[in-house]
């Protein structure tokens, strides 16, 4: 049974590569109907904040990547690392370490000015010099000999040679795990069969799979996901779009349209863009996930969150942007303003990038007169022009019926009995009916505003 695990270090909010990495592990649970857990990597007690946790729960739950069971904290497990540490040091896969912080750095700097590997070996075979009532940190015993083989399921077949890695630190002098011992841990006790993370920790797995082997657990699966770039190939930065998902939230975008541009932000299905994530379910696998860094692409987001907007009810869409819309106008929305919204929504969402796009054409349908002219709007309104308004809003005032066509002809009949070509009165209403904002199509937003209110906007003009 599959196991997969997102363990974010919460140093931070969730940005976009880690999120991508949430989606992956998540993404192949679901697929394999296995389980998708969270693990908190907060050992580094300076480092982490609550800000930083709670930015990354919401951000999940945002994105809808819903974990199994309860978020674990790696900080919480500490004895069951150090118990691990001493099981090691039992087993003689692990050693005492009396180095002062001195010695060591002295040992660096020599690896490096004869340039050697550094080892951090001097305490490996003399472990009966041992000073008794003395601190020591743990080291694992490196193999010296062989080498380690990693078959990941992104970058391939990848070898080390076992004399390359050092005797690293699994426990410190102040009783405290480090990281490359609490992963180890943390994912043998949760079952993890499959490490799905980037490319950054590739390295780390080397170091890791030694742990695996002197404990005697079986290995996970690795697949080491190549990191984002910016659209100019170098490292991904904020001005590029490495902001944290609120970010994104907050920009107006839908968490599908995210799932969707995260999962192509590296995976493929031949060459599919708009792939829903009942599909990305279903198609989901490690083989397609691409060996050569990916390039953000604010576009490409746009375009994806355009799609999914389409796809959304009119009920939907007005969900999602009442309370932005409600703090714009500084009230409620009564519901017949909402009724209005809800019907003129999808058309608005034909041409609108981000969910804040349609704030303007939606506060339209608020009752908000007599309503700001833009300047273009009030030049459109000569003298002439609104004595004209008025006689249309009477005409419309006296239909007995409200719909489209009606609006629509008397309109035309209007510019008929004054020889007026038909855009010559069409402008003016919809500066008149709009206030010069952004707006749809003119007779569907007479006919979504009703009667009374497309009157009186244009009584507020007329003379
Ligand atoms: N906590 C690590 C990070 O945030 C991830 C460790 C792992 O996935 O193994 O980069």
């Amino acid at each position: 049974n599959i196991v997969t695990r997102f363990a974010p270090s919460p140093t931070g909010f969730l940005h976009i590569g880690g999120a991508r990495t949430a989606l992956y592990n998540w993404l192949f649970a679901r697929h394999h109907g296995g389980k998708f857990l969270l693990r908190i990597e907060d050992t580094d007690r300076k480092r982490s904040t609550d800000e930083a946790i709670s930015a990354i729960l919401s951000g999940m739950e945002w994105l809808g990547l819903n974990w199994d069971g309860a978020a674990v904290s790696q900080f919480e497990r500490s004895n069951r690392h150090r118990t691990v540490a001493e099981e090691m040091l039992a087993k003689g896969k692990a050693y005492k370490c009396f180095a002062t912080p001195d010695e060591l750095a002295a040992l660096r700097e020599d690896a490096r000015a004869n340039g050697t590997q550094f080892r951090g070996d001097i305490w490996r075979d003399r472990q009966d010099e041992a000073p008794v009532d003395t601190p020591f940190s743990i080291r694992i015993k490196m193999p010296r000999d062989g080498s380690v083989t990693i078959e990941d399921q992104v970058q391939g077949s990848v070898t080390v040679q076992n004399n390359e890695l050092d005797d690293m630190i699994l426990l410190r002098s102040d009783g405290n795990p480090t990281y490359m011992l609490a992963v180890v841990v943390d994912d043998y006790d949760m079952g993890v069969t499959h490490v799905i993370r980037g490319d950054d920790h590739l390295n780390n797995a080397f170091r890791q799979i030694q742990i695996y082997k002197a404990m005697g657990w079986p290995e996970p699966i690795y697949a080491h996901i190549p990191l984002i770039h910016g659209p100019d190939g170098k490292k991904l930065s904020k001005r590029h779009g490495a902001l944290g998902v609120d970010a994104y939230a907050n920009m107006g975008f839908l968490p599908e349209a995210m799932r969707n541009y995260l999962l192509r932000l590296g995976w493929s299905h031949g060459d599919d863009e708009i792939i829903t994530t009942e599909q990305a379910i279903s198609w989901f696998n490690l083989e397609n996930i691409g060996q050569s860094p990916s390039r953000f692409d604010f576009d490409k987001i746009d375009h994806l969150n355009n799609h999914y907007m389409r796809q959304l009810r009119g009920e939907d869409l007005l969900a999602l942007i009442k309370d932005n819309l409600e703090n714009s106008l500084q009230r409620p929305i009564n519901t017949e303003e909402a009724a209005r919204i809800v019907k003129a929504l999808p058309a608005l969402s034909e041409r609108a990038k981000r969910l804040d796009d349609l704030l303007e054409g939606a506060s339209l349908f608020c009752n908000t007169r007599p309503l700001t002219m833009t300047d273009k709007a009030s030049e459109q309104l000569t003298s002439d022009i609104r004595v004209s308004l008025g006689t249309v809003a009477k005409n419309l005032a006296a239909l007995p019926v409200w719909n489209g066509a009606d609006i629509k002809s008397a309109i035309m009949k209007f510019a008929e009995a004054n020889d007026m070509k038909i855009g010559k009165i069409m402008q003016p209403i919809r500066a008149a009916v709009t206030g010069g904002k952004q707006s749809g199509d003119l007779v569907e937003t007479l006919e979504i505003l009703g009667q009374s209110e497309a009157v009186e906007r244009l009584q507020d003009q007329a003379t």
